[in-house]
């Protein structure tokens, strides 16, 4: 296994910061590009339902991303279900967001807009483009961010053995094929996973995306294993990940640190998304 960075340390920290960066690296010349070539300025609408106060603090984060691009932003919270079912034909942006937490039936309405704009790459079409790996699939965010911190640390996932706990739409089952493709040997475990301390002590390399704060320690993972951490807890006034980074550290290769790993990386991804959304019209 080889890193960008010289290995001086025991453990290597994968920081998310350079992997954001890097990735940032690209974005005005390709909003010039679109406004130039196609006149079209990138708007995004994010659509939610009032009264989640996390969210608000996430989008107003996503709202200074934009507008340090000049990505148009516009937000559409509704009161009621029926809002949100009349906000969902906003015209005239170029990308559209579902803010959760949302009922399902509110959240399925993603199927009814366009997938270019399904930035999240969480609608039926885009999902089935990640599956059968067409080039124009929108990728969801946060599993995407993973495999753009496995790209930019050089870490060769070929042959691995890579086990992922936490199935959601968001992170888990994207990353099935995204990892397939870099010919991993792929293992995901879940809620009713029954033996996954067996599981996870084969792993090189375990990512981590179920919301249960410091759950992986150190007697669960082999030596040298690599992991990622996407899961974001509070506890104690602090965010901390699904790892228990002072746990496991002496033991592992790499780890990626929350906060500063995944989540920067994400909010990079969905920029990145935006703009593709844009070049895909
Ligand atoms: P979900 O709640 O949608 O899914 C959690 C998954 O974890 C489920 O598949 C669940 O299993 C599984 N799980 C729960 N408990 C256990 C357990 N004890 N053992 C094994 N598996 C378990 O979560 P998300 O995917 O939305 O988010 C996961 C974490 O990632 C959260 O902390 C979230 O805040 C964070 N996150 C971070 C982002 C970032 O940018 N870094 C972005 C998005 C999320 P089952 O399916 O059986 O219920």
């Amino acid at each position: 296994m080889c890193f960008k960075k010289g290995i001086k340390l025991k453990m290597e920290l994968l920081e998310g910061k350079e992997v954001a960066e890097n990735l940032q690296k690209n974005f005005i010349e390709r909003i010039e590009k679109i406004k130039k070539e196609k006149n079209i300025i990138p708007k995004l609408a994010v659509l939610g339902i009032s009264g989640d106060k996390a969210s608000e603090i996430y989008i107003k984060k996503i709202e200074k991303n934009c507008i340090k691009y000049g990505i148009e932003f516009i937000l559409k919270m509704a009161s009621t279900q029926e809002e949100f079912k009349e906000n969902i034909k906003v015209r005239k942006v170029t990308s559209i967001m579902f803010q959760e937490p949302l009922p399902k039936n509110i959240a399925n309405l993603i199927n009814e807009i366009p997938a270019k704009q399904d930035v999240e790459g969480i609608g039926i079409q885009n999902m089935g483009k990640l599956m059968l790996d067409k080039k124009d699939a929108l990728i969801p965010c946060t599993s995407r961010a993973v495999i753009e911190t496995i790209d930019f640390y050089n870490i060769d996932v070929a042959g691995k053995e890579v086990v992922i706990v936490g199935r959601s739409n968001i992170v888990g089952k994207p990353l099935i094929p995204q990892l397939l493709k870099k010919n991993a040997t792929v293992t995901i475990c879940h809620s009713k996973t029954k033996n996954l301390a067996k599981i996870l002590k084969q792993a090189d390399i375990v990512i981590m995306a179920i919301g249960k704060a410091k759950f992986l320690k150190a007697d669960m993972i082999k030596d040298n294993s690599i992991l990622i951490d996407v899961g974001i807890n509070y506890e104690e006034g602090k965010i901390v990940g699904d790892i228990d980074f002072e746990d496991v550290k002496q033991k592992v290769k790499a780890i990626t640190p929350v906060p500063g790993g995944i989540g920067k990386v994400t909010n990079a991804v969905l920029i990145s998304n935006i703009i593709s959304s844009c070049e895909c019209n």
